[in-house]
């Protein structure tokens, strides 16, 4: 047997399987109730009365819960409570925090997984699939590898020498004060883990999810508590962003932030940070994983259904909100010529619509604000003579936030749906000449400011390692002959550099690392009793 967990297998859900009746029943019951939301602050429900509703995306009439939201009162208690939940915290050491959190794994994957998928899948759009990786899978894995990490490296860190009468030693602390957790919509199971893996080494934190994934993060935070999660060690506060940063930032105790969501809020909580330097206690650690342009580059010798395949996956699952969604591509023209129309036949098969319907690929996109955002890139390219629109294009508002899966063809390499990234159902392709292939590999290279994720397509090795070492910087997750989404757990640790992170991959050992601010203990055991050195003598 190995020493260490096993990924969580990922169920099929196929028609009149067990998960599938459960989870059904379970969606059901969700749809008929409205939730109300409170924060939570040192483990106490807080009902503000300052209230929001969350709807459902694809039925955006539908309400599901209100939401308490926390003001800057209430951010300060959840600040107050996690630094004084740190000291019990610490006491308990590592082997009590890994059992809360394995605990945390065995609920979802257990009793607790269908309530946690139908509120993702509710809350967010997803297709039971998609929930199912993330909600489920991801967020098990989360927890049983990060356990797993945290007591590795606590014995890997201890000094290499003790000379004679000395016994050196390193106490892996925890950062002082508190971690500040600001998530994003997409993943649930990021949502969780941001404040859970600084956790598991002994931090506590402050949790302002994301205003699109209250409900599902909500659950989430209430089976964090029936795993025995002591109060105020993860405090749960759904509130602005300005005012987090406000009441956060200027606290002394602010040990460091966990972010996953765009870059321009990442490089402004960044600035912000620098700023208040001179009042802060401790250098924050700064953990950022942000936005995507992902590519994948196809040579002329590749495997043209994989590619077919890659790209309409990569591109259209979870409606291309994935930081790591396909979003341009650079196929040589040989091959585009035979790949195009299939492509789009493929494309107009997929449906979309409602998730409690099991035969849907897509659904909505998470909001108002992301559908005209969506919607804007598409129209602009109606209206740009370098673009067409070869499949897709359409929208429509007026139940759920729905977007057609969308192809454009843009011979101009650098035109904006090229090198921006839009996080909604849209890829660009840029055909190349087949004899182009190593200029596209660097043009693939220059020409957004991100570098995320990205796949190259071929099948002769030396085709792969002149890709591989062109687009060294690219892409902080490379894929051969894949879609550039999907990492798992243990096996493709996950993050970017360049402007789409600090690339210190969730999920794995790098990222605790930055969680703790170890002390080295030199315990003498001959104490010196004499203050003079051998040299001092006269012969
Ligand atoms: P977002 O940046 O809009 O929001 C992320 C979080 O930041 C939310 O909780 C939001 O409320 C908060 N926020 C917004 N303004 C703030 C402010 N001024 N101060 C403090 N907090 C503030 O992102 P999103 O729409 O939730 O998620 C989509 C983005 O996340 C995309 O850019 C995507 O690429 C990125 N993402 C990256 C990864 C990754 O691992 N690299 C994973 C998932 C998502």
């Amino acid at each position: 047997m190995s020493n260490h967990p096993e990924n969580e297998p990922v169920l099929g859900y196929a028609p009149r399987s067990s998960e599938r009746v459960a989870l059904q029943v379970e969606l059901n019951r969700q749809m008929n109730e409205v939730v109300e939301i409170p924060c939570i602050i040192n483990g106490e429900r807080v009902f503000t009365g300052t209230t929001t509703t969350q709807v459902i995306p694809h039925k955006h009439g539908h309400i599901i819960a209100n939401v308490h939201l926390a003001g800057k009162d209430e951010i300060a208690a959840a600040c107050d409570a996690a630094i004084n939940a740190q000291s019990d915290w610490i006491d308990m050491g590592l082997e009590a925090r890994c059992a809360i959190f394995e605990k945390c794994a065995d609920l979802l994957a257990g009793n607790w997984r269908m309530k946690v998928n139908a509120a993702t899948m509710l809350n967010q759009s997803k297709t039971c699939f998609q929930a199912e990786i993330d909600s489920a899978c991801e967020l098990i894995d989360f927890w049983r590898f990060n356990c797993h990490y945290a007591r590795e490296f606590h014995g890997l860190y201890q000094p290499l020498v003790s000379p004679k009468g000395v016994q050196n030693s390193t106490e892996i602390r925890p950062l002082e004060g508190f971690v500040l957790a600001i998530t994003p919509f997409n993943f649930s199971s990021i949502a969780a883990n941001l404040p859970s893996a600084p956790a598991i080494v002994g931090c506590t934190a402050v949790w302002k999810p994301s205003r699109n994934s209250y409900h599902s993060n909500y659950v989430l935070m209430e089976l964090m508590m029936e795993a025995g999660l002591p109060p105020g060690v993860i405090n749960f506060v759904p509130s602005s962003g300005p005012d987090i940063s406000d009441v956060c930032l200027s606290n002394a105790e602010f040990a460091g932030v966990h972010f996953t969501g765009s870059t321009a809020v990442f490089q402004g909580l960044w600035q912000r940070i620098g700023q208040a330097l001179p009042e802060m206690k401790s250098y924050p650690r700064i953990v950022g994983e942000t936005g995507g342009k992902d590519f994948v580059v196809a040579h002329p010798n590749c495997d043209e259904q994989g590619l077919l395949v890659a790209l309409l996956r990569g591109a259209f699952e979870y409606q291309g909100q994935k930081c790591s969604a396909a979003s341009r591509a650079y196929v040589p023209t040989s091959v585009w010529n035979r790949i195009s129309s299939p492509l789009c036949e493929e494309v107009k098969k997929i449906k979309m619509g409602d998730v409690c319907d099991f035969t849907n690929f897509m659904s909505a996109v998470i909001d108002q604000r992301a559908f005209d955002k969506i919607t804007g890139y598409i129209n602009r390219a109606k209206e740009n003579p370098d673009c067409e629109i070869i499949v897709g294009g359409g929208s429509d508002d007026s139940v759920g936030w729905y977007i057609e899966p969308t192809i454009i063809v843009s011979s101009n390499p650098k035109s904006e749906s090229m090198i921006e990234e839009i996080f909604g159902p849209v890829l660009t392709v840029y055909v190349y000449d087949d004899a182009d292939f190593e200029a596209t590999l660097q043009l693939c290279d220059e020409s957004s400011p991100y570098a995320l994720t990205g796949s190259i397509f071929a099948t002769d090795e030396g085709d792969i390692d002149t890709a591989f070492n062109a687009l060294r910087f690219t892409a902080g997750n490379f894929y051969i002959n894949d879609k550039p989404t999907g990492a798992a757990v243990a096996q493709q640790p996950f993050g970017g550099a360049r402007a789409s992170g600090t690339n210190d991959k969730a999920g794995g050992p790098l990222n605790l690392l930055r969680w703790i601010s170890p002390r080295s203990v030199k315990h003498t055991i001959d104490i010196p009793h004499d203050w003079e050195y051998a040299f001092m003598s006269e012969d």
